[in-house]
């Protein structure tokens, strides 16, 4: 892979002849992305280009100017759009868009909500996880991102690979993934949540993490797939796992991810069964380090609100489920202002449900406003949560979320045209977050564009769509 060296000219005006940067070589690049209204770069400087471009050379940002932009094999008009990394989604559960608004479950708290689905869920296998995914990506693509995490800790006994199924839907579709092996090991026998025939013995899931890494996890800049592992939760795993998973993620330098401190019910359980609160759950089994990224995160308080800064732990956001479960406003201004790396999740979409990244956003955007005031919550902030933030989490700064060069080709444009835009002349991006495109023009993956006019670029969404209702309708037991 070869990134092109570039030059930064001495400054970022909006001048028609400025160059940020740019390919040295007279090559043409292989696509240019170009008239921009903006580019918001998200770069360490947060610069922010009218009439911008960028260009792209082997799946890498080989330059970003403004005004003419450099020779190319293939381009994109981005006039009247806005420009910005493709966005990161830090958390999710793909399979749960196979029991959405199911109706015995849409009115109860967390461990309530769980104990009404897990019955279902243990009839998934390779098929279902194959085309939910698939159609869970696709629906994130066309809202503007382009890496996604999956938390796959469910692994009914005979389902199969199921990790494998879907990092083959997520290769199939073009997207960059960063699939988690995640597992259960404490079933209802034992004091935890989930049913017996769901959990597994901890050597056998310490076995299943370190066959997942070596055969999927790509070590390389750019990768488009890395592995993480992920017990479920405090509330489905022993101490002992976390402890081993903890040590094992070290051994094989991978990340470490899993549920923390989600809601009053997650803080009580952690008493009653452990003895202390999550915050000293996390220190004890070796996870408060900065090869870990939380998801929720909202009920710390302000002394471990420092503590998770100092570590370097990142945290997954996730403002729709935490509204939809009444599981509080997690505290993510206090967590950005600690040294937290705060990015952004859909979470499972039996809890948000939608998988809109940009829905996420603005949610994220508004409740940042009603906890901490108006001025705390700005698209910008946002646009950061979504992007460089979820880079963070994911280990991945400077190579994703970010619009630079040398950086991966992931790119999200924004059209700010028609009626919801009619009046918003004055600041693109906040125009983006508070007027609202709800989903991406396009959405380019490694400098690959996988939605182009608002539309998937595969042509398989109908044949997926298809198989999605009818495996829905079987595990939902509604296909009589
Ligand atoms: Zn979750």
């Amino acid at each position: 892979m070869t990134v092109l060296r570039a030059t930064r000219a001495a400054n970022s005006s909006s001048s028609k002849t400025d160059r940020v940067s740019g390919p040295e070589d007279s090559s043409p690049a292989d696509l240019t992305i170009v008239h921009a209204r903006c580019v918001a770069t998200v770069d360490d400087e947060r610069r922010e280009l009218a009439d911008g471009w960028v260009a792209i050379t082997n799946g890498l940002i080989s330059g970003i100017g403004t005004g003419t932009p450099p020779a190319a094999a293939a381009t994109i008009d981005a006039a009247d759009c806005l420009v910005t990394p493709g966005l990161v989604n830090a958390h999710h559960h793909l399979y749960q868009n196979l029991t959405r608004a199911f109706p015995p479950m849409t009115d109860r708290p967390l461990f309530g909500w769980l104990q009404s689905l897990y019955p279902l869920w243990r009839s998934i296998d390779t098929e279902s996880v194959y085309v939910s995914a698939w159609v869970g990506l696709a629906e994130l693509a066309l809202s503007g991102c382009t890496t996604s995490s999956d938390h796959l800790y469910l692994h009914p006994h005979g389902s199969g690979d199921l990790l494998t199924a879907e990092i083959e839907a997520a290769r199939d579709l073009g997207m960059r993934f960063h699939p988690t092996r995640g597992s259960m090991s404490l079933s209802e026998k034992d004091g935890g949540l989930p049913p017996d025939d769901v959990v597994a013995a901890d050597d056998e899931i310490l076995a299943a993490c370190e066959d997942s890494v070596a055969r999927h996890h790509d070590r390389g800049f750019g990768a488009m797939t890395k592995v993480a592992l992920a017990p479920c939760s405090p509330f489905s795993v022993t101490e002992e796992l976390m402890v081993r998973t903890a040590e094992l993620a070290e051994r094989l330098d991978v990340r470490l991810h899993t549920h923390f401190a989600e809601n009053a019910e997650d803080d009580e359980f952690s008493r009653a069964t452990f003895g202390c609160r999550p915050m000293e759950y996390l220190e004890r089994t070796g996870w408060c380090t900065d090869r870990t990224w939380v998801a929720h995160c909202v009920t710390p308080n302000d002394d471990e609100i420092v503590r998770l800064g100092a570590a370097g732990v990142g945290a997954a956001h996730c403002p729709s489920s935490n509204l939809i479960l009444a599981s509080g406003i997690a505290p993510i201004v206090d967590l950005r202002a600690a040294g937290v790396k705060v990015g952004l999740g859909v979470d499972g979409s039996s809890s948000a449900d939608s998988a809109s990244l940009w829905l996420e956003a603005r949610q994220a955007m508004l409740l940042a406003k009603l906890r901490d005031g108006p001025g705390a919550g700005t698209a910008r902030m946002a646009l950061e949560v979504a992007t460089v933030g979820g880079a963070g989490c994911l280990g991945r700064e400077g190579e994703i979320g970010t619009l630079t060069v040398g950086a991966v080709a992931d790119v999200a444009v924004w059209s700010l045209t028609g009626p919801s835009f009619a009046g918003a002349v004055a600041d693109p991006v906040e125009a983006w977050l508070r007027c609202g495109p709800t989903g991406a023009r396009d959405t380019i993956v490694h400098g690959r564009p996988v939605v182009r006019n608002g539309m998937l670029v595969s042509e398989r969404l109908d044949e997926m769509l298809g198989a999605h209702d009818g495996l829905a309708r079987r595990i939902q037991r509604l296909d009589a």
